[in-house]
């Protein structure tokens, strides 16, 4: 065992004891997402460096620091951090702008981030997210979080927190961006060196800041002031404001954060989290926000957007555990080719059947029955002879014997 060859720090093998849960979290996505309309892209998992450059942003951590890039043919190429860039350049290049508005879209998979590895935080981690493109209304908004709310809903999870926040528009923001670098001013020696850096390209996102020295800073009442202060424009504001009463409406409790800005250049007016608190402190399940520059600063139409997308660990660390899934049967006969040929009878009527390949005793034969599934299908001779099988429901013993043709694991 010395040499074996490991897996790599920050990645993880899904293991068949697991896979029920991440198939709930894939079927109940195509399920609800299918009911809003929506329809699954799979696009790329490697795709141009300069998409996510110019897609995510260079001022973000993603694109500084966290990305897998390398070069191949003089290309730089990159495995994907997350995937709206990715959804969004094939939003143009199949010119999906001509379609009737709105389109949706939603995505599953895996994505790539050179993080230090600790709880709920991988370099590999699967995501599963939607895209709304073309309508700049805030109703898109409601139904696009209603969604996200609804989806954890059908999971069992219903006392996760969505909070909300609205970044303005570029124009609007400008002057909150001047305000905010303006009251730090004063404290920008002390500020962390990560937040020295975004102070003159992203002042925003310093709030997002997770070092505890910087958030004292950002708690001291002036720079609160400042923070909590509204900078929204009037259309930024009404589309806010409307926004917040169509979720009340609707009974989805949220709470404001001014300091979510999310850490994403591309966002826009609406953006949002939601959050557990069963999670420590890699807390978020979902992030998303309005997107509306995003198309065309990637060389497509002017067309407004927004998405979110959740992390997939994340929400299977807060899943009940399930049962793991038992065989309809198993069948139980001395003679290998009988067992055959009777596993294809019910394969063909779509019950999950196996039978001994290993020549194993009867009675070892009907103690793996027993752990593995929900009936045992007993072929002695007697029944050979006759056509008949004994169905025995390992669960309550009781045991009746039927015809071949009969056998109905589902109702019995
Ligand atoms: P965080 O603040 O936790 O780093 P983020 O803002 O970088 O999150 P997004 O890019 O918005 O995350 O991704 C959406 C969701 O994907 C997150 O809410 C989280 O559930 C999940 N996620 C992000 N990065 C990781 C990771 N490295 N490992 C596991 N899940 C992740
Ligand atoms: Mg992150």
């Amino acid at each position: 065992m010395a040499n074996i060859i490991k897996v790599l720090k920050g990645t993880k093998d899904i293991l068949p004891q697991e896979i029920d849960q991440w198939h709930k979290l894939e079927k109940n996505a195509l399920d609800i997402f299918t009911r809003y309309g929506y329809k699954e892209i799979r696009t790329p998992i490697l795709e141009a460096t300069e998409l996510f450059a110019r897609g995510v942003g260079d001022t973000t951590d993603i694109v500084n620091k966290e990305m897998y890039t390398f070069e191949k043919s003089e290309r730089s190429l990159t495995l994907r951090p997350e995937n709206t860039a990715g959804v969004v350049r094939s939003f143009i290049e199949n010119g999906m702008a001509r379609l009737s508005a709105p389109v949706k879209l939603w995505y599953k998979g895996p994505m790539f981030r050179y993080e230090r590895p600790q709880a709920g935080r991988q370099r590999q981690f699967h995501q599963v997210g939607v895209e709304m493109f073309g309508i700049k209304e805030p109703i898109a908004d409601a139904e696009v979080i209603l969604l996200a709310v609804n989806y954890l809903k059908s999971l069992g999870l219903n006392d996760l927190e969505v909070e909300l926040n609205s970044l303005g528009c570029p124009k609007c923001r400008e002057e909150y961006k001047k305000r905010i670098k303006q009251v730090l001013k004063p404290e920008f020696e002390n500020l962390c060196e990560d937040c020295q850096n975004r102070y003159e390209k992203n002042p925003l996102r310093l709030l997002d800041c997770k070092v505890d020295s910087c958030k004292a800073i950002f708690e001291k009442p002036e720079i609160q002031a400042v923070i909590k202060s509204d900078f929204l424009c009037e259309e930024c504001s009404e589309h806010y404001n409307k926004l917040k009463t169509y979720l009340e409406k609707l009974d989805v409790k949220y709470s404001e954060n001014k300091l979510l800005v999310r850490g994403l250049d591309y966002y826009n007016r609406t953006v949002f989290e939601i959050k557990s608190n069963n999670l420590g402190s890699q807390n978020a399940v979902c992030g998303g926000g309005r997107y509306d520059s995003l198309v065309k600063q990637l060389g497509g139409e002017d067309v407004p957007a927004i998405g979110w997308a959740m992390g997939m660990e994340r929400l299977n660390s807060l899943l009940p555990e399930l049962e793991t899934t038992k065989l309809d049967g198993y069948i139980v006969c001395n003679s290998p080719i009988e067992s055959f040929e009777l596993a294809q009878e019910l394969r063909a009527k779509g019950y999950n059947v196996e039978f001994d390949l290993s020549n194993k005793k009867f009675t070892k034969q009907l103690e793996k029955a027993s752990k593995v599934a929900n009936y045992a299908l007993i072929l002695g001779e007697d029944e050979i002879k006759s056509g008949k099988v004994s169905v025995k429901n390992l669960s309550t013993s009781e045991q009746i014997t039927v015809n071949r043709c009969d056998i109905n694991l589902r109702k019995l």
